[in-house]
């Protein structure tokens, strides 16, 4: 699978992108756990707020209670009310007069068998107030009772060093008081007893249940992390005070930063990916370039490429194989002309030029196919030079060859382009023709003997005089006859013979093959009137 390069970047860019979703997702957990951190915090030093304002509401309300106890007037119609027996009236105005100055909600002044209460809530802790043991004055209590739960401070009163009475003043610790607390948005106070929420500053979720031990409060909008406030110097109350942290803001706060994450979490891959992409192209289309020029080489092609433009090192490798490819190419063209020169030199004569014998049995089917298709004659028109050791032995091998070389001219100027014209060896030469054969054959060769008794041929301040003999065959392919080129050539040797026979610088047709043209042959101006 990580075969390529492409594959291994690919596999490379997989893992830095794994590698970044781990990091993000560590990121995340741990952002979470700092603003989770953060809020427990901020809940649990709100929950150190309450509970000393709640001890110093302790103090507070001592105060009060001192501040009644130790006014004289109360003292005196206390002593008056409790020793004489007057009506409590007056004293209870007084006592009026002190909770329209104070945040209490009853106050009361009682001793054996009797009672003065005041205040809204009085009635409903009068019992709870009168049962207090006596020797355990000066001190704050909270009562709790079927109608809530009240902080209460309890002082002796005493008249001329006797004690008289005992003063109460009681501040209701329920609703009133949670609603009178200063909050901020993120926290809501609670009141619960026996697991039933008793007072909140949430009306919505008073009397429902709450199981403390799951530490959350869920109501319809919102879910809550509580912490317990202690009520100072309370003992095992029943009535617990519970704060609530709303968890939205940190869920606002996560999600708003997990967007932000992620957004830069997609921008960076999509960059990652983008740059990554360009890298694996600009990297793997070269490669992929060099692979097929190198599978075309293996292939025995030399492929033209276009040079790459950058500069990296495979576009270095690139170009120095495009280079080596043209290096090939020139060497190549090199090769093949030496090769063409050796496949022409395989087939002509070095002296002359003509093709030689070789050749003929190359070409011999193919014009032979050729005459067929045209429905003509292939026709060998064969020449000897005459007496041609004599002009060597007079004028030496050299004149020789210079008159073999003119005479191959001769040969060349009167057969047409689509002759082919071969040198036999020695001195003997052979046109193959394909047309009508016999007449037109025996015209093109007469024009050769004529042109060569005309030529002089010129060799060192000499002029050679040369003659040439002709013999000529014809064939015609057909389905039970298919003759070879030694039986066309053999055919046109008899004839030649015949011409050396008859005088030489003449021309004989072999009469077999011939023989339905030899009156048209007979009838070419006669040279010495011997066509035969
Ligand atoms: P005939 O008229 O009967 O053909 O007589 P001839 O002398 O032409 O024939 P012969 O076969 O007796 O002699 C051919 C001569 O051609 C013999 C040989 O030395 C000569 N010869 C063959 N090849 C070459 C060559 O390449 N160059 C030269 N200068 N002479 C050659
Ligand atoms: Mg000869
Ligand atoms: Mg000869």
């Amino acid at each position: 699978m990580l075969g390529s390069y492409r594959s291994r970047l690919v596999a490379l860019l997989t893992a830095i992108t794994g590698l970044m979703v781990v990091l993000l997702v560590v990121s995340y957990m741990s952002a979470r756990w700092v603003i989770w951190e953060d809020s427990s915090l901020h809940l649990q030093q709100t929950v150190q707020l309450y509970e000393r304002n709640l001890a110093s509401q302790r103090i507070e309300l001592a105060r009060y209670a001192a501040m009644i106890r130790n006014d004289s007037r109360i003292q005196d119609y206390t002593f008056a009310a409790v020793r004489i027996g007057v009506d409590d009236a007056p004293l209870r105005g007084l006592i009026q007069q002190h909770i329209g100055r104070m945040p209490v909600d009853a106050v009361f002044i009682y001793w054996e068998d009797g009672v003065t209460a005041v205040g809204s809530d009085a009635p409903l802790l009068v019992d709870d107030i009168r049962r207090q043991p006596a020797g355990l004055d000066n001190r704050t209590l909270y009562i709790e009772n079927e109608s809530g739960i009240y902080l209460a401070a309890i002082l002796s009163l005493s008249y001329q060093g006797e004690v008289l009475a005992r003063v109460a003043v009681a501040q209701d610790m329920g609703k009133s008081w949670i609603t009178g607390q200063a909050r901020d948005h993120q926290t809501q106070l609670f009141i619960e007893r026996d697991g039933e929420i008793i007072a909140s500053t949430m009306p919505e979720i008073e009397s429902i249940l709450f199981d403390p031990d799951q530490q959350m409060l869920v109501n319809s909008t919102d879910t809550y992390r509580v912490e317990r406030v202690k009520l100072p110097a309370a003992g095992n109350t029943r009535t617990r005070f519970w704060l609530a942290g709303t968890t939205t803001a940190q869920v606002e706060t996560l999600s708003r930063y997990n967007r932000v994450m992620v957004g830069v979490a997609l921008a960076t891959l999509a960059l990652m990916l983008v740059t990554g992409l360009i890298a694996v192209n600009s990297f793997s289309r070269p490669i992929r370039r060099l692979i097929t020029l190198t599978r075309d080489m293996a292939n025995g092609q030399l492929p033209t490429i276009k040079r790459a433009k950058g500069g990296t090192e495979i576009d270095q490798l690139l170009n120095h194989f495009i280079d080596l490819i043209e290096a090939l190419r020139t060497g190549q063209k090199e090769v093949d002309r030496a090769h063409e020169k050796l496949k022409l030199s395989a087939i002509t004569d070095e002296l002359t030029g003509l093709y030689n014998r070789r050749y003929l049995n190359e070409t011999y089917p193919k014009v032979l196919a050729q005459a067929d298709r045209e429905g003509l004659f292939l026709s060998a028109i064969l020449f000897d030079i005459d007496h041609f050791k004599h002009i060597n032995d007079s004028c030496g091998h050299a004149a020789g060859d210079a008159c073999l070389i003119e005479f191959s001219a001769i040969l060349k100027r009167y057969s047409r382009a689509s002759d082919y014209v071969f040198r036999m060896g020695g001195e003997e030469f052979l046109v193959l023709t394909v047309g009508r054969g016999g007449k037109n054959v025996s015209m093109l060769a007469e024009k050769i003997l004529v042109a060569t008794e005309a030529t002089g041929f010129e060799y060192q301040d000499e002029t050679i005089r040369l003659t040439v003999s002709c013999g000529i065959s014809c064939i015609r392919q057909n389905q039970s006859y298919h003759p070879t080129v030694s039986h066309l050539v053999s055919l046109a040797d008899h004839a030649l013979y015949e011409a050396k026979r008859d005088g030489r610088n003449c021309i004989r047709l072999n009469a077999e093959s011939c023989g339905r043209q030899k009156a048209a042959s007979l009838s070419v101006a006669g040279r010495r009137g011997d066509f035969r």
